[in-house]
């Protein structure tokens, strides 16, 4: 028995694993990564490593792209197997892949699936529920809350002879949109694990929130604009959230781009959230953006804007830092971890703003909050602990090696695969 390490090994983005017991082959996750303008205006987003078809099953752990963006080219090439996932997380996806067919679309690259696959996903999907049991050929999968975003999901896959915890996106603790993940009640004996924040701790949440509240309003109290850049999916509904918790709903508040239609997604499962009654008022009072009329009315006044993208790599954000990046009475909060080699991170390093039609120098007051949905480090250790598994593949993070070694300094048999390794368990 084996896994394949696909992508996602020793980076963050494009994650893909197969297990293959001999019998059955079941391929968790199978994601792109984005990577920024940067070094010409036609990046395309990095693939995975092609997969033999012969696969039993697809499993999704949930929606954002790094996991989902390049399961509809297996259709595209022939797959006709499922696709299990929450029903959330189909919900979700489905708007983000069809957006990433625009985006590809818009920049002229290079398509690997088109609408007609994301149909032939459609009918093949299997919509899986929190505390379910059930099999692929011989092998029984629990599906437990990861905690991460709203439908995400750690695996766990008991072949008879091995039990495997596909750990996906995971957050141990609560955050104001989602409660932390479920522990993991069943005996584990290898655990692939994300390892986003290995190497940091994040600082306290509670500071967090108010360092957001104070930035925001030090902005409006200038006469500028507090832009705050986020992932549609998760993050721009805590950020609502924060919004509302702090009383900044008296200011205008406006959503912009996929958050909207996200939020609207979210907002049907309200059990899988902490505070749905809180999301919904919050997201009825303010105003929903949906074209660049719109954009130009509304940064004439002092206001808050939640937009996409959270990397700053296209979306409305690229808009409105074409229109206001000489202000300095003005503010871009990131609130998410920003890849390296995406636009955000570029900015963070040099200043510097680089879209698809232009490139200059952002005079607005530039900040980042860590709001993140993924376990901090000594997290990602209680994580271990609770599994308690016998072997460890370190995944999804940019100091994978450095977390394993860690890990076997502890007394754990760890190890971080390479792109394209096979691994026998
Ligand atoms: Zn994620
Ligand atoms: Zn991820």
């Amino acid at each position: 028995m084996n896994l394949k390490f696909l992508g996602g090994a020793r980076e963050v983005g494009r994650s893909g694993v197969v297990l293959d017991t001999g019998t059955e082959r079941v391929l968790m996750d199978y994601g792109i990564k984005i990577v920024s303008q940067a070094e010409g205006p036609l990046r395309e987003p990095k693939i995975p490593l092609k997969v033999n078809l012969n696969l039993d099953a697809m499993l999704l752990s949930h929606a954002h792209l790094d996991h989902s963006g390049f399961i509809p080219n297996l259709y595209h090439r022939g797959y006709s197997g499922p696709t299990y996932t929450t029903a959330t997380t189909l919900d979700l996806a489905r708007i983000l892949l069809k957006d990433s067919i625009k985006l590809a679309d818009l920049r002229n690259q290079e398509k690997h699936f088109f609408p007609k696959d994301l149909k032939i996903m459609e009918k093949n999907e299997y919509r899986i529920t929190y505390g379910q049991q059930f099999y692929v050929g011989n092998i029984s999968v629990g599906v437990y809350d990861a905690g991460h975003i709203p439908g995400s999901v750690t695996f766990h896959l008991n072949t008879g002879k091995k039990s495997v915890v596909y750990s996906g996106d995971i957050k141990t603790k609560d955050t104001e949109l989602m409660r932390g993940l479920e522990p993991i009640r069943e005996k584990t004996d290898v655990l692939i694990m994300e390892s986003t924040y290995g190497e940091r701790e994040h600082p306290n949440r509670d500071d967090q929130e108010r360092s957001l509240v104070e930035k925001i309003r030090e902005a409006l109290e200038n006469g500028g604009i507090a832009m705050v850049p986020s992932f549609a999916v998760g993050r721009a509904q805590e950020i609502l959230l924060i919004l509302e918790k702090y009383g900044l709903d008296k200011y205008p508040i406006y959503l912009d781009g996929m958050s909207v239609e996200a939020t609207k997604i979210i907002l049907r499962y309200p059990e899988l959230i902490k505070q749905p009654k809180k999301l919904e008022k919050i997201f009825s009072s303010i105003v929903k953006v949906h074209n660049n009329k719109q954009r130009d009315r509304l940064i004439k006044e002092p206001c808050i804007i939640v937009t996409t993208s959270g990397m700053l790599n296209g979306g409305p954000i690229a808009h409105y830092l074409e229109k206001l990046y000489n202000r300095e009475d003005c503010s871009l909060i990131l609130t998410g971890f920003q890849v390296p080699g995406s636009a955000g991170r570029t900015l963070m390093d040099t200043g510097i703003y680089v879209n698809d039609n232009d490139k200059f120098k952002v005079r607005c007051k530039l900040s980042f909050i860590d709001l993140s949905a993924h376990s901090g480090r000594s997290e990602l250790f209680d994580y271990v602990k609770m599994v308690d598994p016998e072997k460890i593949f370190v995944m999804h993070g940019d100091s994978c090696e450095e977390f394993a070694d860690e890990l076997k300094g502890k007394g754990y048999d760890a190890y971080a695969p390479k792109i394209g390794e096979v691994c026998e368990i």
